[in-house]
């Protein structure tokens, strides 16, 4: 079994009026250390997908297995990175990177040290004391991303995370986190509309589908630009060439 597994899930919305099916038959296997994007138009049902994933949700029908045991609700396998950072303005930095530590229990010396430092790893030393409105968009991501980080989860879920920021801090963002992440051997799931990011960043990129949000295709990045820097992978000769592949299999389902 794979380090995630996700296995025919199927989800419908239900309201009183109507039923929306979100996902059908999405099945997906994940390595771990793996950095996965999926992609695709709004609606097709990403962000329901990796409520799934978190536990948040459960699905229709279907079933997620992390590390060959079901995805359970309490939730602390996974960090979330969102295009919102959802600090606390009146916390500061070092009281925002510690709380998922200490709503998860999990804040002794040895903890907070490692946060602490993660934020030095991050370019932010020296803004422990500071709030979050004294610092920029990028900075105020860093910082979301060592809180998420901190706990040392299993998996990390990225919603849309540079979506909100301007084109040079996302490029700058995208090569950090690219590479905190591989040195930490992380698993991660990138969800985006950016098929340009989505090629940076990852290993492999699922192309979703809407009405009803189901896996249309997959692509393996080569090695040759796994091996770069989101931002080096970017004038690859390789990374146009992916570009037009999905480019055209997005027009296919228009
Ligand atoms: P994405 O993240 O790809 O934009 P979502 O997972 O948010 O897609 O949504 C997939 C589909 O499910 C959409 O048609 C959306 O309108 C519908 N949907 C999402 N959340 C709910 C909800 N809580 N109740 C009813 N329908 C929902
Ligand atoms: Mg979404």
């Amino acid at each position: 079994m794979s380090f995630l597994e996700i296995n025919h899930v199927h989800h419908t919305y239900f309201t009183k009026t109507s039923a929306t099916t979100a996902l059908s038959d999405v099945s997906i296997q994940i390595e771990e250390g793996e950095f996965i994007s999926f992609l695709g138009p709004s609606g097709c049902g990403k962000t329901t997908l990796l409520s799934i994933i978190a536990g948040l949700l459960s699905p229709t029908q279907g079933k997620v297995y992390l590390e060959s045991k079901p995805i359970d609700t309490s939730n602390d396998h996974i960090g979330y990175m969102l295009q919102q950072d959802y600090l606390f303005p009146w916390k500061t930095i070092e009281d925002n990177i510690l709380l998922g530590l200490k709503l998860s229990n999990q804040l002794t010396n040895e903890t907070k040290q490692y946060a602490l430092d993660l934020l030095g790893k991050m370019g932010l030393k020296g803004v422990e004391k500071q709030y979050p409105k004294q610092l920029s968009g990028g900075m105020r991501q860093r910082v979301a991303l060592v809180r998420t980080l901190a706990t040392e989860p299993k998996i990390l879920m990225l919603d849309e995370p540079f979506s909100a920021l301007d084109y040079q801090t996302k490029l700058k963002l995208e090569d950090l986190v690219s590479n905190t992440l591989k040195a930490f051997g992380k698993t991660a799931i990138l969800v985006t509309h950016d098929i340009g990011e989505s090629i940076a960043m990852s290993d492999k990129v699922y192309l979703f589908a809407a009405n009803p949000g189901r896996v249309h295709k997959m692509f393996t990045i080569p090695d040759e630009l796994r091996q770069l820097t989101p931002f080096e992978a970017r004038s690859h000769e390789l990374y146009t060439t992916i570009f037009q592949k999905i480019w055209k299999e997005l027009e296919s389902l228009e």
